[in-house]
């Protein structure tokens, strides 16, 4: 587990507030943290398929939508990426996004086992698989950093700051 809300020390959290958790509190948002990556793992392993499916339907000359593992990761600052091996890699925390946003990463990343740069190219087969991909690109800019277990919590009505 990568989780991290250390009991009594403030944690990085978008709203410029500090957040001090509980012994109790930290393990139950470690429990939940593991449930949204299961969720996340499923939802993110049906859309590749959903997306390979279509890719494939639109006959695109080169193009190639093979890949060999497909890992759900808690990364800081990215939220998906393509190795040259063809290892997929997502953060957990798009489950907390906007499907279509979810949908965008995970097209993104298909169209790198094609082009492994951010060619020209690359962005006009993103755009033939998902046109509107620039508003979710700009939202995942915008937003982005609100993806996180506790703002999530926190828009659902659950306080997880009992001991602030
Ligand atoms: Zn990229």
């Amino acid at each position: 587990m990568s989780i991290d809300y250390p009991t009594g020390v403030h944690t990085c959290c978008p709203a410029s507030s500090v957040i001090y958790l509980t012994e109790a509190e930290t393990k139950r948002l470690q429990v939940l943290e593991r449930r949204y990556r299961e969720k996340a793992r499923l939802q993110i392993t049906t859309r590749v398929q959903y997306y390979i499916a279509q890719m494939q339907q639109m006959h695109i000359e080169g193009i190639c939508t093979s890949f060999s593992t497909l890992s759900i990761r808690d990364q800081k600052s990215r939220w998906g990426s393509c190795s040259s091996r063809g290892t997929l890699s997502f953060n957990y925390r798009l489950i907390f996004a906007p499907s279509r946003v979810l949908d965008y990463v995970v097209v993104h990343e298909l169209c790198h086992l094609t082009h492994m740069n951010h060619s020209k190219d690359f962005w006009s087969l993103v755009a033939r698989v998902m046109p509107d991909y620039k508003q979710q690109k700009h939202w995942l800019r915008d937003h982005g950093q609100e993806l996180n277990l506790p703002e999530y919590l926190r828009r659902q009505g659950i306080d997880i700051t009992l001991d602030e």
